[in-house]
């Protein structure tokens, strides 16, 4: 009988997985999909060029991913910006950038908001008065503003229409793919807590130099096999049954597989389509229908003319979010993709209707930019990116453990405290993998 078996090929399950594996446990992971990587992969175009599901970004506070990438040996593949450049444009041209000074952190810091152009002078200062109440924001405070929606929260700090459009409504979809109406404040103030407060390193961007699954899926199923592990993929678990000595994992097309502990890395929706009960899952009637999913649409694009040189531009006054720069491809064209997130308005658009958006909102962004630029456009659609944080989800967000005996929960949705991330998935899997082990030592 193996120790540990894992439901799920994300990043919650391939943590979680090379977690047990470097405790010296015997793990199984079960995967629905042809391929590992879940919400974060990538493949290739037709093109050649290797594409991602979904432009991903990353912080350096991201601790726990960091950890796992340097036990898969991938670090390296993540390129820090060295100091913040994020310029903004607007429709029709007009650009501004969020651009850290010299002074040592958080002063750097402070000088890319005191610079910003698209706030006036006296909504700079409002910007950095928020960053200052962080600092006092603890305990029950801080616990409240899950009761409030980051656009309520922002108004009672004295933040104007403007700063929300221009500054807030962008840092809130890009970290919680939900409009500042949606989104919880206390997952917003989690988020500037970190970028204001945080040392110099948490607060660094880093960027993916290289495909998803090059970074992350690949390299944890080198380790894994490496290590023994059994890796199943067009795997759909369909239940699990307490057997003799443990929990018995039912599959399509595979006898059930036997583990003295299992650990779920479903998102909740795949979650509630498992036959059982809530209970066994440690979860209450009804609580895997408060998660809803958001969708998050990128386009992928390749210019016969260069459209900004900077790893990141924040997109304003369109749909069209963030764009990000990704060099060349094999055949010479500037490569770049796009990100709308949020994206439930233009969700039941057809794939045309979505091209002929983008086309025209890029020559909107870019007026130089005529359609004849453009070689070729790729979207990807995810339906189900990330649930949405709305005020008081927080208290719906389950622990890893409360169900069947040996059962654990993970998943960037479990209750992390971070928005839906890369990191809040890792973390998730290790403090499952780390359950799990502590179950298996105890019985
Ligand atoms: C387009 C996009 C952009 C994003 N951008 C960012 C970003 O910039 N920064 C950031 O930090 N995060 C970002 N995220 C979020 C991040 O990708 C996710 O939070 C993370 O990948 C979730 O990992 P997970 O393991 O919790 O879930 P998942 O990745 O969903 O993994 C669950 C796995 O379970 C499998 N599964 C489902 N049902 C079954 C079953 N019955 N049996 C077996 N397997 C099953 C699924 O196929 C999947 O592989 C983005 C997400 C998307 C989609």
């Amino acid at each position: 009988m193996i120790d540990v078996a894992v439901i799920g090929g994300g990043l919650a399950g391939l943590a979680a997985a090379v977690d047990l594996a470097q405790k010296g446990r015997s793990v199984a992971i079960f995967e629905a999909r042809p391929q590992l990587g879940g919400r974060a992969w990538s493949f290739p175009d037709a093109s050649g060029d290797d594409i991602d599901n979904g432009q991903h970004l990353l912080m350096g506070c991201y601790s726990a991913t960091l950890r796992f990438l340097r036990a898969l040996g991938t670090e390296q593949l993540l390129e820090r910006m060295p100091r913040m450049a994020i310029p903004f444009r607007k429709a029709g041209g007009a650009e501004a950038a969020l651009k850290a000074g010299a002074m040592p952190h958080p002063l750097g810091l402070m000088q890319a908001f005191l610079g910003y152009e698209f706030l006036s002078m006296a909504e700079r200062m409002s910007v950095l008065r928020v960053a200052v109440s962080l600092r006092g924001l603890s305990g029950e405070g801080f616990d409240a503003l899950d009761a409030m929606s980051a656009e309520a929260w922002l108004a009672t700090s004295g933040q104007s229409a403007n700063a929300v459009e221009v500054l807030w409504r962008p840092i809130v979809l890009a970290t919680m793919n939900t409009d500042v109406r949606d989104a919880s404040a206390k997952l917003l103030a989690v988020v500037l807590r970190e970028i204001f407060l945080g040392s110099a390193d948490a607060s660094a961007l880093l960027l993916p130099a290289r495909g998803l699954s090059d970074i992350f899926s690949r390299p944890a199923a080198v380790f894994l096999e490496a290590h023994g592990a059994m890796i199943r993929t067009h795997a759909p678990v369909r239940r699990c049954s307490v057997t003799t000595g443990g929990i018995a994992v039912h599959r399509d097309g595979g006898e059930p597989c036997v583990a003295r502990a299992v650990v779920s890395a479903l998102p909740p929706w795949s979650l509630r389509a498992l036959d059982g009960h809530a209970a066994q899952f440690g979860l209450v009637d009804g609580q895997l229908d408060r998660f809803t999913p958001s969708p998050i649409l990128s386009a992928h694009f390749w210019s016969r003319v260069e459209i900004g040189e900077y790893p990141v531009t924040g997109l304003l006054g369109t749909r069209l979010q963030w764009l990000f720069s990704k060099g060349r491809s094999a055949d010479g064209l500037f490569r770049y993709s796009c990100t709308i997130s949020d994206a439930r308005e233009i969700d039941g658009l057809s794939t045309e209707q979505m091209e002929e958006l983008i086309k025209t909102e890029l020559s909107i962004l870019y007026p130089g930019m005529h359609a004849s630029a453009l070689a070729r456009i790729k979207l990807v659609r995810e339906r189900a990116a990330t649930f949405i944080p709305s005020p008081g989800m927080e208290a719906h967000r389950p622990a890893s453990d409360g169900g069947l005996p040996g059962f654990f929960l993970a998943g960037d949705w479990t209750d992390t405290g971070l928005p839906a991330t890369i990191e809040s998935a890792v973390r998730s899997g290790e403090r499952a993998a780390s359950a799990a082990h502590d179950f298996l030592r105890r019985t």
